[in-house]
């Protein structure tokens, strides 16, 4: 790697843009967006990277949870960096320049208590857990294709009419397929087109540990306070509150509150109400009753249509090569997806060279290893439908003709044998089945495959076709 000029904005930007996809892939999706994701940087100078933070509890937070890991990752990427700062930043104070000069990931933007998108802490007044709305996820930046248009189009009724259409509103679909980019896309429309309307957009674990400050503060009227004047509540990732009891209890009934007065929920979670882990019952049952709209795994087609329009917004120039590339390769998710692109982009400009093929293999050498090696859902079932004439839909669909059931069967047995997919996850790419019909179908192959030779000869083809 050349040399980094410190005095570079530019540089220095990236260099943080590195570490925090370093630091997201060590301490998780979740510490990610609760915590790094509102670190800013402020400055390097020498060998001291100086870190901003929203409020004085994230700065305290971080300092006692995660700066030395920072400070870790950080020398990683820049032996230089020996020492790293966090201090206390209020948004409006920092360097927007530094911010607009990349426009890459930084642009989440603290929503002002005026917006109603917004949460104090009853005591001190300090704002402990802001709603932080990303302001690139809106409706017009989320690309629809087949796999997530019933949730785009549930999440676009909520936003028309100040009655409920369906309470609550549950998306649920695997990490990084634009959960939380539906919900702050939500959150930003009504709050343009129904100023009035109060939105709570925030996490389970902030749920949770707001619930728990307020315990601790012996002050559950202020907490229970805060949601009673909400128009629309929005719990994002809700599975983290699965087997945390007193937590369960106090959202039960929040919930119950909100909706019997007739505001809107809206939920997420990575699995639907009947598959969340650790749930009461009730509140299981509960979540079902309004619409529940999955968010499938991508297509090809979704995936270069989303780099195409990720591209324009960073206003970065990538050949349509590398695009295809990379939809082709890179079939985890989007989140992933839109990584890659961005490593891509920050090496390009860091190292000084033009973005190609060969650049992209390079750089994304770990990535696409490990997306080599996870045959996807997507390619087994073409495959299926090629070998056995059958279209997606029939595939996809619920048949029970032998000629087209058993394909289906073999495409889940081969979806649990040659994928790291969870059932839950096949059985949502398949018409959103229930994880046992998976099970159910891996079983009824796998006899058939000892009864029948020539059934399991086929099989064995199959598996070595897809690359195996
Ligand atoms: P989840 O909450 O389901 O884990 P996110 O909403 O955080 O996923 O999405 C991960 C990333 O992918 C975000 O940067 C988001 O903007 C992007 N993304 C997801 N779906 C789309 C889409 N349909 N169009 C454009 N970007 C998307
Ligand atoms: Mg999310």
């Amino acid at each position: 790697m050349q040399s980094i000029d410190s005095n570079n904005d530019i540089d220095v930007e990236n260099q943080w843009l590195v570490i925090q996809d370093r630091l997201k892939n060590t301490l998780g999706e979740a510490v990610y967006k609760s915590w790094i994701s509102l670190l800013r940087i402020s400055s390097l100078e020498g060998n001291r990277l100086e870190i901003s933070t929203p409020s004085r509890f994230t700065c305290d937070w971080i300092k006692t949870h995660y700066k030395n890991h920072i400070q870790d990752v950080a020398a990683q990427i820049n032996s230089n960096i020996k020492w790293v700062d966090i201090i206390v930043k209020k948004l409006e104070e920092s360097d927007t320049s530094l911010q607009q000069n990349t426009n890459i990931s930084f642009t989440e933007k603290k929503i002002s208590p005026s917006d109603g998108a917004h949460l104090t802490l009853p005591s001190g007044g300090e704002v402990a857990f802001p709603s932080h709305l990303d302001p690139s996820y809106t409706f017009e930046n989320f690309i629809v294709g087949k796999s997530n248009e019933l949730a785009y189009a549930a999440a676009m009724r909520v936003t028309e009419s100040e009655k409920p259409a369906f309470n609550p509103l549950f998306l649920y679909g695997g990490v990084g397929l634009g959960k939380t980019h539906l919900m702050h896309a939500i959150a930003w429309r009504i709050q343009k087109q129904h100023p009035k309307r109060r939105v709570i957009y925030l996490s389970a674990e902030k749920f949770m540990y707001q619930f728990i400050c307020a315990l601790r503060q012996k002050d559950m009227m202020s907490f229970k306070d805060q949601f009673r004047t909400v128009d629309v509540l929005m719990i994002d990732d809700v599975q983290f509150i699965g087997g945390k009891d007193s937590t369960q209890e106090e959202f039960f009934h929040t919930f119950n509150a909100l909706v019997d007065q007739n505001k809107q929920m809206i939920l997420s979670a990575d699995k639907s109400p009947s598959n969340l882990d650790g749930l009461e019952e009730r509140l299981r049952s509960r979540l079902g009753w309004g619409l529940v709209a999955d968010i499938h795994p991508t297509t090809y087609e979704l995936r270069l249509g989303i780099l195409q329009s990720k591209v324009e917004q960073l206003n970065i120039h990538v050949p349509e090569k590398v695009l295809e590339f990379l939809a082709h390769k890179i079939t985890s998710n989007i989140r992933e997806l839109e990584g890659a692109l961005k490593r891509i982009a920050a090496h390009s400009s860091l190292v000084g060279r033009e973005i190609n093929l060969e650049l992209t293999q390079v750089v994304l050498r770990d990535l696409l290893r490990a997306n080599d090696r996870r045959t996807s859902i997507e390619e087994i079932k073409k495959k299926i439908c090629q070998r056995y004439s059958l279209k997606m839909s029939e595939l996809e669909g619920s048949r029970r003709q032998r000629a087209i059931a058993r394909p289906r069967q073999i495409s889940m047995y081969l979806c649990k044998k040659l994928t790291s997919k969870s059932l839950p996850e096949i059985g949502r790419s398949f018409g959103g089945r229930d994880h046992t019909t998976i099970i159910h179908a891996v079983r009824t192959v796998e006899r058939l495959m000892q009864e029948d030779d020539s059934m399991a000869e086929d099989i064995e083809i199959l598996i070595k076709t897809l690359g195996n």
